[in-house]
């Protein structure tokens, strides 16, 4: 059974190019039908950020992200967070140098500084030096004994070469002469990255460690740790980066922002997967709308390229927009009171807003837009934010027939009963007023629009005027009366 792991830092959000990993991380598991594992990598202590591990876990459950063990969850393989597997570490560190696999060394900060400033100065490749070898096994004890800071490090081979199979770019070998003596156990006994998660994913019995390609360069070191350890190569699997698009690497500059962000800003997680997902994976040359369940079925490994992809904020809008669009209405509804309530701070009628969603769905493009566009359906203490549109609107520039004739519409709609304010009856009404008035229909529209909504664009106008209601639409048109008079 495949299983495969998401293992995030909690040093602060994720970007996008490491949630794209753990969604086609997930996807493949559930393709597989295998095992998808959060474990949540905190061995740097002065990185870590408090909240960080929930707002990662809030991103993926966001999207739709199950996960069969993690730190959440029980498992037969946890803990799944690596500040509470300190002493598994310890104790494979240790055992490395019982065999003489790895070794204790006692540098100062200073020293270290002191070698890379000489090996720059050479022209040489800044490392490590291996220098901690020379030091005999009882010269090492007495400086345990004595309480001397050190750290434990990995004695890589120093001949030959490695090679390790990546699954989007093949085989990848290096000379051992190029790999210095990595770091394992910190000296704050914490263990590094790239020793921890290399015990971590043996004892979880990960089979595909997927993960950005940063860690390419690394990877040779990891090889060579778990052959000294005598287990087996997991299946490498290392994503391309996401570029922005002036070619960069993708971030904050280019409006791209963390999952969480666009949550906030009212992105729809279908739209968010479905983009994160295709952006450097496809199904074929014409599909751009992807189902989750398509995803899980289609969605494989093997077909990644190991050449960038490039983030396109205008694809997940236009997304988006369709998710908005095809959703069921009632589902819609459900999110858009939500939403509502949050920015009101009012009771939000789901049956009027069942009304509204007909007339506002081909035009909203995120769940946070509502407010703008239909907040005014609901607000109680209604007022002109903007009076001068309402000044600048008002009919044939004459303040006077204005309030005439808003004063005769009031009496129509207060004679009417409301059953029958209906969208034809507004309609009728309201060009028989303008015909009397000798006004232009639009001009009168454009008012009646500017004093019911507030605003210039709105849904159409009559159908709002019914949902809005006799009451309070008559109520607005005083409120303007007043503001003009
Ligand atoms: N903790 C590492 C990171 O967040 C994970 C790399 C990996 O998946 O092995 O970059």
């Amino acid at each position: 059974m495949v299983r495969l792991r998401y293992a995030p830092s909690p040093t602060g959000d994720p970007h996008l190019g490491n949630i794209r990993t753990a969604i086609w991380s997930w996807l493949y598991a559930k393709k597989m039908n295998g095992q998808f594992i959060i474990r949540i990598e905190d061995t740097d202590q002065a990185r870590t950020i408090d909240g960080a591990t929930d707002r990662i876990l809030n991103s993926l459950s966001f999207l739709g992200i199950d996960w069969d063990e993690g730190p959440t969850t029980s498992g037969k393989y946890g803990p799944y967070i690596q500040s509470k597997r300190k002493e598994t570490y310890v104790k494979y560190a240790e055992e490395l140098v019982q065999s003489d696999l790895a070794y204790y060394a006692f540098e100062t900060p200073s020293e270290l500084a002191a070698i890379r400033e000489e090996q720059k100065k050479q022209g040489l490749p800044p490392g490590y030096d291996g220098r901690g070898r020379l030091i005999n096994k009882t010269q090492a004890k007495e400086f345990l004994d004595k309480k001397i800071p050190y750290v434990i490090r990995f004695k890589m081979p120093q001949e030959g070469e490695t090679s390790f199979t990546d699954l989007i770019r093949g085989k990848i070998t290096v000379q051992n002469k190029t790999l210095d003596d990595l770091i394992i156990l910190k000296s704050d006994g914490f263990p590094t990255y790239h020793f921890a998660h290399i015990i971590d994913d043996h004892l979880m019995e990960i089979t595909h460690v997927t993960r950005g390609d940063e860690w390419i360069p690394s990877t040779p070191k990891h090889v060579a740790i778990i052959a000294a350890l005598g287990w087996e190569l997991p299946i490498y699997v290392h994503t391309p980066i996401i570029l922005g698009p002036d070619g960069g690497k993708l971030s904050k500059r280019h409006g791209a922002r963390s999952v969480l962000d666009y949550k906030e800003d009212g992105y729809l997680p279908q739209a968010v997967m479905n983009y994160l997902a295709m952006t450097g994976w496809a199904l074929d040359d014409k599909t751009n709308i992807i189902s989750i369940d398509e995803l899980k079925k289609h969605f494989d490994l093997h077909q990644l390229l190991p050449n960038p992809a490039t983030f396109d904020e205008d694809k997940l809008n236009w997304l988006n927009g369709i998710y908005m669009r095809e959703m069921p209405l009632d589902e819609l509804a459900n999110i858009l009171q939500k939403q509502l309530t949050k920015d009101l701070n009012e009771d939000i009628s789901l049956e009027t807003l069942k009304k509204i969603v007909p007339i506002i769905q081909e035009r909203i493009n995120k769940i946070n837009e509502i407010t703008n566009i239909a907040g005014f359906f609901f607000k109680k203490d209604f007022q002109f934010t903007d009076l001068e549109i309402l000044h600048k609107n008002i009919l044939e520039n004459n303040v006077e027939k204005t309030i005439t004739v808003l004063l005769s519409i009031i009496e129509k709609f207060e004679k009417i009963d409301e059953k029958k304010l209906i969208t034809a009856n507004v309609e009728q009404l309201l060009r028989s007023n303008a015909e009397a008035n000798n006004i232009k229909p639009g001009k009168l529209f454009m008012l009646l629009r500017i004093i019911v909504t507030g605003q210039k664009v709105s849904p159409p106008l009559f159908e709002t005027i019914e949902i809005v209601g006799k009451n309070k639409v008559i109520q607005r048109l005083q409120t303007a009366i007043q503001k003009l008079s």
